[in-house]
């Protein structure tokens, strides 16, 4: 397969040749850097690489290219290459021009780039070449046949997988997923000598290859949180404090969406002890967002995925436990130690035991509400998906798919969706979004 194409479009031919230059010194040897000065020479050779399947990472454009401008061609960009990033190329100080600002604010709101870059003003650059890192970075993590750290093996629209896909994206666990019975799962599954290599049905097969090789047959959620290193117990996980310093704790955060992820940044950073069970996934609702762009401090905006694993590594570093794939069942008042002082709490955690607390924080946030269609529920992880928009979105390549829902969340998975799927439907049972 060819090297991926970092492509960037600039009327301006000494602004060309720097930025060519900048990304080829930086990023030639892993990339094909193409110059183009005019968009419609620039237009053809995106459309030639869709033919041709080859990857595009990422598309630098001037916004004032005669002919077809620069947002008008990154829109083209979007459905040509759904994965590449786009961004708007303008000169240092073009923030203070009404008309460049318009153009980019305009642009982002249309979903037709995903920011803008300023031009590399001195050689090396190391702003620009950051910048670029970062959206090649986002890029790698979309393309499916890249080598990964983790691959899965499993049936195709096996609902088995479609929950392990999500556990994994979900906790930010870069992964591939691979249909049994494709060549490149039989190679896999041959390698690390799992059984029924050539069957479709066989059993679910987790390859760590980032972490020694290992390999899991049909694990359950908690095992595969185990050999990724995430905690899922109360005795600690194995990196900070022994089992009584988890089982008794100044302050139990229950829930690790957003809300409970800086209750456990900020409670841990103020030297309390933490812990923080979670039933399903770090990020909560927002880990099945495939773009957050209101979060204080991302201008660019992130996943929720990437959001929620900044949030865990951070709370992680300050010493707080998580705990996840548990549930609290129960909390109820605990006697002081001592029979007086202050009063505590005694949680309940599925399978796992209790957990003694001063403090009880409830981030539990709200869980989405089922359609209650018996015909659509048993199809549930095969073809009907709730809220997994960016987990599956891949596999819905050039299908017909259907969004049920109004709010914020279908518009997102919309705009999402529409990259790859062939058609995408809104079905809302009010007049209007
Ligand atoms: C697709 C989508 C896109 C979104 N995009 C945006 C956006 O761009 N910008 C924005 O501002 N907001 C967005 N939101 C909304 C945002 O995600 C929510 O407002 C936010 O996640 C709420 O955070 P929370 O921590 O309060 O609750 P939640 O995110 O709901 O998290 C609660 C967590 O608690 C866990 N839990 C519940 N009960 C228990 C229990 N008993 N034991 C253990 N764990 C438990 C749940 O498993 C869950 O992980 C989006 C939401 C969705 C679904």
């Amino acid at each position: 397969m060819a090297r991926p194409l970092l492509l960037v479009v600039d009327r301006d031919l000494d602004a060309l040749a720097r930025t060519e230059g900048e990304l080829a010194r930086r990023f030639g040897a892993d990339f094909r850097v193409r110059g183009e000065s005019d968009s419609t020479v620039a237009l053809e050779q995106l459309r030639l690489a869709a033919e041709r399947r080859d990857p595009v990472a990422l598309v630098l454009a001037d916004p004032w290219l005669p002919g077809v401008g620069g947002a008008e061609l990154l829109r083209s960009v979007r459905t040509l290459h759904p994965d590449a990033a786009r961004a708007l190329l303008v000169p240092w100080g073009a923030w203070a021009d009404r008309r460049t600002a318009d153009e980019i604010l305009r642009g982002m709101s249309h979903g037709d780039i995903d920011y803008y870059v300023l031009e590399p003003w001195s050689s090396p650059d190391e702003l620009f070449c950051r910048t670029v890192s970062e959206f090649v970075q986002v890029w790698s993590r979309t393309v499916e046949n890249r080598r990964r750290e983790v691959v899965v093996v499993g049936a195709a629209r096996d609902p088995r997988g479609h929950a392990v896909r999500s556990l994994l994206t979900r906790n930010g666990i870069p992964h591939a997923y691979l249909d049994r019975g494709t060549p490149e799962a039989v190679a896999v599954l041959r390698s690390v000598e799992a059984p029924e290599p050539t069957s479709e049905d066989g059993p679910l097969v987790i390859w760590l290859a980032a972490l020694g090789g290992r390999v899991l047959l049909d694990p359950t959620d908690v095992e595969i949180c185990r050999a990724w290193g995430i905690g899922t117990d109360l005795g600690g996980d194995g990196a900070h404090g022994g089992e009584d310093e988890v089982r008794d704790v100044d302050l139990l955060v229950v829930g690790a969406g957003p809300a409970g992820l800086a209750a456990a940044v900020y409670g841990s950073s103020e030297g309390l002890s933490v812990v923080c069970v979670e039933e399903q996934a770090l990020g909560g609702q927002a880990g099945t967002s495939s773009l957050i762009r209101n979060y204080l401090g991302f201008s660019r905006g992130l996943s929720g995925a990437e959001l929620a694993q900044r949030g865990f590594q951070q709370a992680w570093v300050f010493g707080a436990r998580f705990v996840l794939t548990r549930r609290v069942t129960a909390v109820q008042p605990d006697a002081p130690p001592d029979g007086a002082g202050v009063p505590r709490f005694r949680a309940t955690v599925s399978d796992v035991g209790e957990v003694r607390a001063r403090a009880v924080l409830l981030a539990t946030g709200v869980a989405y509400r089922r359609l209650g269609v018996p015909a659509l529920e048993a199809l549930s992880g095969s073809g009907v998906y709730y809220g997994a928009n960016v987990s599956e979105a891949h596999g819905l390549a050039g299908a017909h798919t259907v969004i049920v829902g109004g709010g914020n969340s279908a518009g997102q998975a919309a705009l999402h969706l529409q990259r790859y799927a062939a058609v995408v439907a809104i079905v809302v049972r009010t007049p209007d979004l």
